[in-house]
């Protein structure tokens, strides 16, 4: 398997067809993996806001006050106000906001970036990005696209890149009923291949101004096993969401 990130894409506006920067920049073959990172979707899909067009309501007046209190943290209102209008539910108000975005991604701040964009500027992730995936591949010779992002896990330090959106491909191998070199059945492993691709991606694309972030990954194979189309856990399925939802911090 190899990985390539294609140099000299220019900056990505609400006008570039990201499809076809990317076959201007890298050759596609209809076996590869093109890996997207979220923040040029957004910017494709203009999803650069301002944070003056969030004033705040009163909930997000609340939880600026509460994080203020509770942290050492000097939120912007128009900024929570912006991370309520993105989510469907918030399950963590303190330290930090944790929230179910609108197409079932969990992460802080429902993945609003304030960096790389400019400084009253937020970007907010893709409305939809297994859709913006299919779009994005209709400009290519692949049917397989992931979007990424950079995001924390808990349990560990440090971010690593995941898959939010996909489109031809599904997101996991379910190698239930293979065997371990003992011969014993495999009964519980589900590999979740499109986040495994997603951070090798994003290793090479960096997080600050490497200006790479199209990964195209060659020669990658699936194997023999059976695929499972399941990515984001529903919430009676996420013993861990059901535990943070009775959480209160402090
Ligand atoms: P995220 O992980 O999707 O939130 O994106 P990052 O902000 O970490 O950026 C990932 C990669 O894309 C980095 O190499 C950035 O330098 C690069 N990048 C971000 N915006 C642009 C852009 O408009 N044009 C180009 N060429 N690269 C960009
Ligand atoms: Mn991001
Ligand atoms: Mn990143």
């Amino acid at each position: 398997m190899q990985l390539h990130a294609p140099e000299g894409l220019p900056e990505i506006t609400a006008s570039s067809n990201l499809g076809t920067l990317i076959t201007d920049h890298i050759d596609i073959n209809s076996n590869d993996i093109v890996c997207v990172a979220s923040t040029v979707v957004s910017k494709a899909e203009d999803r650069t806001c301002s944070l003056n067009d969030f004033p705040p309501g009163p909930r997000a007046i609340e939880l600026t006050a509460q994080l203020a209190e509770e942290t050492a943290n000097d939120p912007d209102e128009r900024f929570i106000q912006a991370v309520l209008e993105e989510s469907v539910e918030i399950l963590l108000e303190s330290p930090f906001l944790l929230t179910e975005t609108r197409f079932g991604h969990v992460g802080v701040n429902a993945g609003i970036d304030r960096s790389n964009v400019g400084h009253e500027e937020l970007l907010l992730l893709p409305k939809h990005p297994s859709k913006s995936a299919n779009r994005i591949a209709e400009s290519l010779s692949t049917d397989q696209v992931i979007v990424t992002d950079t995001c924390g896990r808990p349990f560990r330090h440090g971010q690593r890149g995941v898959a939010i959106g996909w489109s031809g491909i599904e997101p996991s191998r379910d190698w239930r009923g293979e065997t371990d070199r003992d011969g014993r059945e495999l009964t519980a492993t589900v590999e979740n291949v499109i986040d495994e691709l997603a951070a090798a991606a994003n290793l090479l694309a960096g997080e600050g101004n490497n200006g790479t972030p199209v990964v195209v990954i060659r020669d990658f194979e699936w194997g023999p096993h059976a695929e499972s189309s399941a990515h984001f856990r529903e919430i009676n399925d996420d013993l861990i969401r059901q535990a943070v939802r009775g959480w209160t911090y402090g």
